[in-house]
């Protein structure tokens, strides 16, 4: 991913915008503050120029035959003031040390010199034309400014801290609601748990909370209408499960009694669908409950080896009918905690799909170890094997690679919904399965399972 503004979380875009508009508001407020403020010092120091010059103007007397001021207005609030005569050569006063030499007498106009601001007035004393020269230096005037600008840009670091720190205090407390939210969607993800709420303030009115009321009113339906789903589900098996059985048991006795081949082949085929409706609604039974309780039904200690030794000698002779080959390998005394019937359910799955999904004159074979921290068993067989393409969705509810052969009687019959049950089975104790495959040389079968503790 390009590592760019645009690709980072809203968060830090939000605390980068705000930051740098603050920072760039504060920097320009202290900038235009210091600019004013000299401008303003200037304009005050030339008023007062002007306004000296002006009334030493008035005050100027004649000395034996000196034209003088009193030596206190010569130099008044760093305002010098000379007096000229009218060829413009000095006749009294002072300047200040470092004033550059300068002829422009043009009286009433402030100007500027160096750093320097000058001004001058042309006035007739006692019968003689006589300039008088005011002169202030704005050297500290500009020096206190650029140093209070150097001051400014100092405090730049500083206050980008702040003004970051600041942004992030505020945007992090803006979105917690939304973290709440993410944290509660997830949790819902996670567990499964539809009963899960965001539960925010309920008082406060923004955008979010009126977000996340929308959300708790969408699950409140949602959790409604699975509810209202598994029910459905249960019952309908429930009630599909009873006359299923009355049809498999009167069914067995007909064909008991039957004469006619024909008759008996029609009982077959009932027979036939029945045992499959009937395996059906057990397992949609058994997945919608899984599907909403992660909890496992029963929770007692299980000699697996013994349980998978059992199973596997029944499977034995199921196999041995077909005329396939199963061998097997246990490890002795590997316990496990968890339900004896949805484990038994489970390998007597992955047992009868090697079965039913192998070739004649096959071959199965079953391992069950246990290494330091984790038992592992394997079932494999020699059969059609799984394409690479369907092998990712044989944990699907209801998927089978060869929907046809299930429903030819005689055949054996699938339902799609073995592998899903086994999956949940697994998963529910802690455990994980996965499947290998090659068509035509057959399927390996790889669960893991956390010991006893
Ligand atoms: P089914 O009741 O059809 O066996 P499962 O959920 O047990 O349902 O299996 C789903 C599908 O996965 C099967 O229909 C079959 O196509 C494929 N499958 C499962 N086990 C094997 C196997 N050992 N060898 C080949 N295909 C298999």
């Amino acid at each position: 991913m390009k590592n760019n503004f645009f690709s980072l979380g809203i968060k830090s875009k939000l605390t980068i915008l705000i930051s740098a508009s603050i920072f760039l508001l504060v920097f320009i407020s202290l900038t235009l503050l210091v600019l004013v403020g000299k401008n303003q010092h200037e304009a005050q120091i030339k008023n007062e120029l002007i306004n000296v010059i002006e009334d030493n103007a008035q005050k100027i007397r004649k000395r034996s035959n000196l034209i003088v001021l009193d030596s206190a207005r010569i130099v008044k609030n760093n305002i010098y003031t000379s007096l000229y005569n009218e060829n413009k050569v000095f006749m009294y006063g002072e300047m200040p040390p470092d004033f550059p030499p300068y002829n422009d007498f043009s009286a009433g106009k402030l100007k500027k010199v160096a750093q320097f601001y000058v001004y001058d007035i042309a006035k007739n004393v006692y019968g003689q034309k006589i300039f008088i020269r005011g002169i202030v230096s704005v050297a500290a005037t500009k020096q206190t400014f650029s140093s209070l600008f150097y001051l400014v840009l100092a405090t730049l670091p500083v206050l980008a801290f702040f003004t970051v720190m600041l942004a992030r205090f505020f945007i992090r407390k803006a979105f917690r609601p939304v973290e709440q939210i993410i944290h509660v969607a997830q949790k819902i993800q996670s567990n499964k748990d539809l009963s899960l709420r965001i539960n925010l303030d309920n008082t406060v009115k923004d955008e979010i909370h009126a977000l996340a009321r929308t959300f708790d009113t969408l699950f409140d339906s949602l959790e409604q209408a699975f509810i209202k789903e598994k029910q459905f589900t249960s019952d309908a098996s429930h009630e599909i499960r009873t006359p299923a059985s009355v049809i498999i048991a009167q069914c067995e006795l007909a064909l008991e009694n039957a004469e006619n081949e024909q008759n008996k082949e029609a009982l077959r085929t009932i027979l036939w669908h029945a045992q499959k409706m009937s395996q059906m609604t057990s397992q949609l039974l058994l997945l919608t409950k899984a599907e909403h309780c992660t909890e496992i039904l029963e929770n007692e200690e299980i000699n697996l080896s013994e349980l998978a030794e059992i199973i596997a000698e029944q499977q034995q002779e199921e196999a041995e009918e077909k005329g396939l080959s199963l061998t097997y390998s246990i490890q002795d005394n590997i316990f496990v905690t968890g339900d004896p019937t949805l484990l038994t359910s489970a390998l007597i799955n992955l047992f009868s799909n090697a079965i039913k999904y192998n070739k004649k004159d096959g071959k199965i074979n079953f391992t069950l170890t246990q290494t330091d921290n984790l038992i592992h068993g394997r079932i494999s067989d020699t059969g059609i094997g799984i394409s690479e393409e369907n092998l990712p969705k044989i944990w699907e509810r209801f998927f089978q690679a060869d929907k046809a052969r299930s429903k030819k009687p005689g055949e054996y019959y699938g339902t799609g919904l073995g592998l899903p049950l086994v999956k949940w089975i697994i998963e529910a104790h802690g455990g994980t399965v996965d499947a290998s495959s090659s068509v035509n040389k057959g399927t390996i079968f790889h669960f893991t399972l956390p010991p006893k503790k």
